[in-house]
């Protein structure tokens, strides 16, 4: 149940409807809104009866809230949440764009591609240190080595890193060093992991899983609100289905979705989904047009001797022509997006200095 207070409604007043949904057991989240507060009642096993809170001074209103998840939804909290990345922001109307290679693979490897994704257009970027391999005889990634390099990344072209925590031993290491922790697709349901990110300073970055329902994807990004770490960005990344003709089938009816649902950004990895460069500009182009806010695309400028993920990496070349064809469909499908942030231009190239 969502409580929402009054407008004239004072510090004492929350503090009196706190205490008085703590003595009942549940836990109260306050929640500040745009002009009034409002309290969530978390921990219920079953429905509140509204009518004890209702009589309480400050009280305007108790709202069932119908949905499992509490902290995401929209029904807790109506307006768009921006997460913060660096300086970068994401969910503010504009469409993100986050670039680089699946693994870092040498210092050399991963400059030479965020010099390219960054001139191309790109916000942030993103390689692999700890990387999740279907085979153990595949590359692993390079670890601690690969983070020292993506900070050097960080230092010389400025963009924001992001790269991914494969399991809570090491999570201390890469938020450390990350502007942004990825959770991957197979750790979507690791509550280990989801209940670290959740006590992190650091922005997560949570993948479906391959076979996650909407409504399981929502509840693990709710266990990291639950923890206290309110900055969380979904990304879709295709889901597995009996098609042959790409890696994974991107489930782009997701973004509308999640976005109605949510008031947490939702950014779409169209590389992992296809799991082929011929695929990714288009795919980009209708994620676009769908809603999502920002896009994660794997880029290497040798993709045929690349570690991993060659077959799905997109030259520079191709990058840039994707980050061209999107500026003007950014223009044209954000403006819904826009209401919140004025002033703001909608436009690829707009969120970095
Ligand atoms: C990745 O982002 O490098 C990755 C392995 O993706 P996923 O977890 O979506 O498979
Ligand atoms: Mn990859």
């Amino acid at each position: 149940m969502l409580v929402v207070m009054h407008k004239e409604a004072t510090a004492d007043d929350v503090a009196h409807v706190v205490r008085a949904i703590e003595s009942r057991g549940y836990s109260a989240r306050p929640i500040q809104g745009g002009e009034r507060m409002a309290i969530g009642i978390l921990n219920n096993r079953g429905p509140v009866d509204p009518n004890w809170v209702l009589g309480l001074p400050g009280v305007k209103e108790a709202i069932p809230v119908t949905r499992p998840y509490k902290l995401v939804s929209r029904e807790f909290h109506p307006q768009d949440t921006v997460v913060p990345v660096g300086d970068v922001r994401i969910g503010n109307g504009t469409v993100v764009v986050i670039a680089g290679p699946c693994a870092v693979e040498s210092e050399e490897q991963a400059l030479t591609i965020a010099r390219h994704v960054k001139r191309a257009g790109a916000h942030l970027f993103r390689g692999g240190a700890f990387k999740p391999r279907t085979s153990p005889y595949a590359f692993q990634g390079l670890g601690e080595k690969a983070l020292k390099i993506l900070v050097k990344v960080r230092e010389e072209t400025g963009l924001p890193i992001v790269t991914e925590a494969l399991d809570h031993t090491v999570y201390d290491l890469v938020e450390e060093a990350a502007d942004m922790v990825q959770i991957g697709a197979r750790n979507m349901q690791n509550f280990t992991l989801l209940r670290r990110a959740g006590h992190s300073s650091k922005p997560v970055l949570l993948k479906r899983g391959m076979a996650a329902t909407l409504e399981e994807w929502l509840m693990a990004a709710e266990y990291i609100l639950e923890g206290g770490n309110p900055n969380v960005i979904l990304c879709e990344r295709g889901i597995r289905t009996f098609t042959d003709h790409s890696r994974n089938t991107l489930d782009l009816s997701a973004v509308p979705v999640v976005r109605k649902e949510s008031h947490l950004p939702i950014i779409v990895d169209p590389s992992h989904a296809c799991g082929r460069r011929d695929q990714v500009i288009p795919l980009s182009r209708a994620a676009v047009a769908v809603g999502a806010n920002g896009l994660m695309v794997e880029v290497h400028h040798r993709p045929e001797e690349a570690l991993s993920d060659g077959a799905q990496s997109l030259t520079p070349d191709q990058f840039r022509r994707l980050c061209d064809e999107i500026r003007p469909l950014v223009h044209l499908y954000a403006r819904g997006q826009r209401s919140e942030v004025r002033g703001q231009k909608s436009e690829v190239r707009s969120q970095k200095a």
